[in-house]
Formats: C-alpha cells, sequence, structure tokens
C-alpha cells in the first residue's frame, strides 16, 4: 500500500490502518514506491530526503493501532544496474519485506504510465512482454526481493500478444521457486482497463503447481481501496490449489493457513455495507 509522498495516492498510513481495522483484518503493510538514486527520475515515487519521512509515517501508524500489525516495506523497481542502489536503500531501515516491481522496459518508457499509451502503439506487444517477464526474472534471481510484484502488469492497458507467452512465463516462474522469492496476488488490476488481477488465473494455476509462494495485496492508493477484492483473491488462491500464505517480518517469510475464515470478517463487512 501507498502513502502521499509518491504523488499519485491519497491518504495518510493512519487512514489506511484505520480502514483496514474497520475490515477486520489482523495485519497490513505498507510498501510506497521507493526513490530512486537520481531524485525526479519520474514523478511517481517519494525523494530520497523522504525515505526517513516515509518510515515515521507507517511507525506512527503502528502507535496509534497497537492491535493491528503494521509491515514496514517499499516497492522497488528492478531496472538492470540499479542493484547497488536497491542494497543501499536495504541497509537504511529494518524493513519487513521489498517488492520487486517491473514498470520500465527500456529507458523512459514505465509501461503501465497512462500518460505514455501511445508507446504501446508503437511497439510489438510480444516484443515488450518478453522484455518484462525476463527481467522480472532477473529481479526474482536477483536476492534483492522477497516479493515480485503485480506480475503481469504488461496486460494493464490490453496490449496482449498474439504469440504463446507460456514459456516467457513459465520461466520467470520457475525462477522464482528457485529463488524462494513470493509473487502476489495483487487486486488493483481489477481497477484498470484489463479488468483481472494480477497476475491472471492461469499464471496463478501455474505458480500454484510450481508452488511459488503467495502473499496477498489490495496495492491500495487511498484508504478505501484496503483490502479490496480480497474475498475474489483468496478464492482466485485456491483454486489455484493454494493452502497457504506468506508473510514478512524482517524479511523472513512465515507461511499462514489459507482457511476460509481468512477473508471471513471482509465477507461479513461486504454484507453489512
Ligand atoms: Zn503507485
Ligand atoms: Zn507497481
Amino acid at each position: 500500500m501507498h502513502t502521499p509522498l509518491c504523488r499519485h495516492a491519497a491518504g495518510e498510513p493512519v487512514e489506511y490502518a484505520a480502514h483496514a481495522v474497520k475490515l477486520g483484518l489482523t495485519e497490513i503493510g505498507f510498501s510506497d514506491h521507493s526513490p530512486m538514486a537520481v531524485d525526479d527520475f519520474d514523478e511517481w515515487r517519494m525523494r530520497d530526503r523522504q525515505l526517513d519521512e516515509y518510515v515515521e509515517k507507517v511507525r506512527s501508524a503502528q502507535r496509534e493501532f497497537p492491535q493491528l500489525t503494521i509491515k514496514l516495506g517499499l516497492e522497488v523497481d528492478f531496472i538492470p544496474g540499479h542493484e547497488e542502489w536497491i542494497r543501499s536503500l536495504a541497509a537504511r531501515h529494518p524493513w519487513d519485506y521489498f517488492i520487486g516491481s517491473v514498470h520500465y522496459v527500456s529507458e523512459g518508457w514505465d509501461l503501465d504510465n497512462p500518460t505514455k499509451l501511445a508507446e504501446w502503439r508503437k511497439r510489438d506487444p510480444f516484443k515488450v512482454w518478453s522484455v518484462y517477464f525476463e527481467r522480472l526474472a532477473m529481479a526474482a534471481s536477483s536476492g534483492l526481493f522477497d516479493i515480485i510484484g503485480h506480475a503481469d502488469l504488461a496486460k494493464k492497458f490490453c496490449f496482449y500478444p498474439k504469440e504463446d507467452c507460456s514459456g516467457i512465463i513459465g520461466a520467470f516462474l520457475h525462477t522464482c521457486a528457485d529463488h524462494d522469492v513470493a509473487i502476489e496476488i495483487n487486486t488493483a488490476g481489477l481497477r484498470k482497463d484489463c479488468r483481472e488481477m494480477y497476475p491472471s488465473q492461469a499464471i496463478l494455476n501455474a505458480a500454484g503447481e510450481l508452488r511459488v509462494p503467495l502473499t496477498f495485496g489490495s496495492d491500495a492508493h487511498a484508504p478505501g481501496e484496503v483490502g479490496m477484492n480480497f474475498e475474489e483473491a483468496v478464492e482466485s488462491a485456491r483454486r489455484a490449489g493454494y493452502e497457504e500464505y506468506q508473510t514478512f517480518t524482517g524479511r523472513v517469510r512465515t507461511p499462514r493457513p489459507l482457511h476460509r475464515d481468512t477473508v471471513e470478517p471482509l465477507a461479513k463487512f461486504a454484507k453489512e455495507g
């Protein structure tokens, strides 16, 4: 989940936490867009000098809601060549987890940026998807990340390749399994043009078969998005054969059983409105 420091999210961590408590969630985590080595690399992340402020915002939510477990993470862009910078970020605070995300597939092109949609029309979707999943696999084998974020983000604007992508996607999932790196079910995809969670059920099924560890995320950019569509997310995970999910503390994962009552409070809340 995010904070206003990334310049495209609304609401303070305390407000996200308040919503989580209302839903009956027992644990949430923040993973705002990390700073880059050069400030204003793009317009959708915190600046380097704001990292401590970010941590303080999460700490104050922890103090205000002691009944709720609140994890401290970061969503970090994986770009080849940025490894040293990512290691230096890791050393600055006692993080619970790092989500490694690929948004950039070439210099200056963040493929999920709605202001750069024209770039998609100039490119062959299969080539874009190939580079995207190749970079995801590099992120998974880098040892820099605990979780890979929104694994099929390339589908966001529905530029689907005609070619079969199961080979490149399978190679990425094998890398996750080999390096004990988790993927997430990220429900934000339901709120985008593609209208489905990240990743698709087909990818999740393949991940389940390889026993790739799994986490749940709403990728909330506003307090009202906390825990959004988690009932469906749990249904999808079960359909893919998952019987447990992971939580992270101090960058160590702990499996938890995926019971039906994992989402019971959410289902109850949805009925009551
Ligand atoms: Zn964001
Ligand atoms: Zn992202």
